[in-house]
Formats: structure tokens, C-alpha cells, sequence
């Protein structure tokens, strides 16, 4: 699968001074403004409950915000939970052939993006695999290998490596690094994680308590494929500190 050629500077997603408020009264967003183009990698850190997961629902379209704008630039948006949620009863292939499935591709068509997108995240000789015999690290793969057959120039993941042990979280978080690297998608993540966001994103934004703004945007310099070691170098260590200033001050 080769990524969609587009300008550097397409901007994927515009979000200007967006507020939700649900009919409860619980107002979930207040006056968020954010742009994402192709090849920007954007991770959202936040205190539980600020409404990072409501911005990726406004952003795909499951939630509609009460005020502002929210402009987004492509129809293939890819949307990876922290729940693998694969169909139990479906073999690994078939279940990442799915969304192909869903949107009317022909089957040959849709078992070639899927073994390609097998091929993307190493799972090619899982494909006959039943999803209760994978790790959970496999399954998150597996997750991803769906929404890859879409070549989504958007993906939203949210926390989708959280509920996965740390080294397995570490080396999905390397191989995430290496598909944006050769796919090129825009991407907006929201995890709990300073390391895994400051590692895999080209920008960090930290938003306030409910309801959540963004109090805070940092760039992160550093050139992929990024190697695990990039953790240790001091201006990975300064940077991974600024944003855990601006969460602890987020939580205040
Ligand atoms: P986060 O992802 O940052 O943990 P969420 O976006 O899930 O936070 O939720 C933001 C706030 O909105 C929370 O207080 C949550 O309880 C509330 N909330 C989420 N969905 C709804 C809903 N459908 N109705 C009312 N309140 C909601």
C-alpha cells in the first residue's frame, strides 16, 4: 500500500474554538483550536475526564460540538480504541479484511490490502489465527492492519496501547513510529503516556481540566524512524519534563 500523495501542507483537520456542553450540562470542551496537516504526528496529554476522548469523537464525527467549527479535510479516517475489537468468530485476515468488506471492495481487492497491511504490522503468518490466540499486542496490531486497508490519511488512536505491558507497548510504539514514517497519514492520539507521546509525535498538546482547552503546545524536534534509545538523550529527557510540568499544572 502506498500513502495518497498529497502537499505537505494539507491540513487534515481544523478546529477553531470548539465547545461541547452534553444535555446533561457536563460541558466536556471550551474554545479549542487545532490544526493538523498530513505528516503531523499530534499527541493529546490531559487529566482524566478533560475531553480528550470527546475531541476524537467530534473529530470522526460520532459527537457534533455545540459551538465552533470543525473542518476536516478527507474522507478515509482510521480509528483505532484501546479495545482491539476484532469479531471473535473471524480469522485474523478476515477480520482485518473487514472494513474493506464494509465499504463494497471486491474480495480480491479487499485480501490484497489486507495481506498487505498483515505484511505493514508483521502479523502475514497470523492471518489464519483465530483472535483469542494472539497477545494482546497482536490484536492491537491487528486493529491497526484494518484500519490500514482504508490507507486512512487520518488516524485517530485512542490510548490504544494502554492496556499492553510496557515492553509490548514500547515496540508497537516503535513500529507506530515506522508506519507514520513510510505511510505519511496524519495522526492524533490520545494517550496517558509523556514517553509514548513525546516519542512518537512530531507535536504534543496538554489540555486543562474539564473542560478541557489546550493550555499547552509542544513541538518535537527529533527526525524518524525514531529508535527506542532516542528516550535517553537529554533533549528527549527536557522536553519529556516540559510536558509533565504542563500535566502536573493541567491537574491543578
Ligand atoms: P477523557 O477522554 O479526557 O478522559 P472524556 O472525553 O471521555 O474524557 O469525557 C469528558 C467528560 O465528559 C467526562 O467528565 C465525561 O464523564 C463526560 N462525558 C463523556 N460523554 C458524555 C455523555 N455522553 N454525556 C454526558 N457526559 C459525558
Amino acid at each position: 500500500m502506498t500513502a495518497v500523495e498529497l502537499p505537505s501542507t494539507t491540513t487534515l483537520l481544523s478546529i477553531r474554538d470548539a465547545e461541547l456542553e452534553f444535555p446533561n450540562g457536563t460541558r466536556a470542551l471550551e474554545s479549542v483550536d487545532l490544526d493538523v496537516s498530513r505528516g503531523e504526528f499530534v499527541s493529546i496529554v490531559g487529566p482524566s475526564g478533560c475531553g480528550k476522548s470527546t475531541l476524537l469523537r467530534v473529530v470522526s464525527g460520532l459527537t457534533d460540538c455545540t459551538a465552533g467549527d470543525v473542518a476536516v479535510n478527507t474522507e478515509t479516517i482510521g480509528y483505532v480504541f484501546q479495545e482491539a475489537t476484532l469479531l471473535p468468530w473471524r480469522s485474523v485476515r478476515d477480520n482485518v479484511a473487514l472494513l474493506a468488506e464494509l465499504d463494497g471492495l471486491s474480495k480480491t481487492e479487499r485480501y490484497g490490502r489486507a495481506d498487505i497491511a498483515l505484511d505493514l504490522v508483521g502479523l502475514r503468518e497470523f492471518g489464519k489465527h483465530l483472535p483469542h490466540q494472539l497477545s494482546g499486542g497482536m490484536r492491537m496490531r491487528a486493529s491497526v492492519a484494518r484500519s490500514l486497508t482504508l490507507a486512512p490519511e487520518l488516524f485517530l488512536f485512542d490510548e490504544p496501547f494502554g492496556a499492553l505491558d510496557e515492553i509490548t507497548r514500547q515496540r508497537l510504539n516503535e513500529e507506530l513510529a515506522g508506519l507514520f514514517h513510510s505511510q505519511g497519514f496524519g495522526a492524533v492520539l490520545v494517550t496517558h503516556s509523556v514517553t509514548e507521546a513525546v516519542f512518537l509525535s512530531t507535536r504534543v498538546i496538554v489540555m486543562s481540566g474539564r473542560p478541557g482547552t489546550i493550555v499547552e503546545e509542544i513541538e518535537i524536534p527529533f527526525a524518524y524512524p525514531r529508535e527506542p534509545s532516542i528516550q535517553f538523550d537529554p533533549e528527549f529527557i527536557a522536553i519529556a519534563e516540559r510536558v509533565s510540568t504542563a500535566l502536573r499544572e493541567a491537574h491543578s
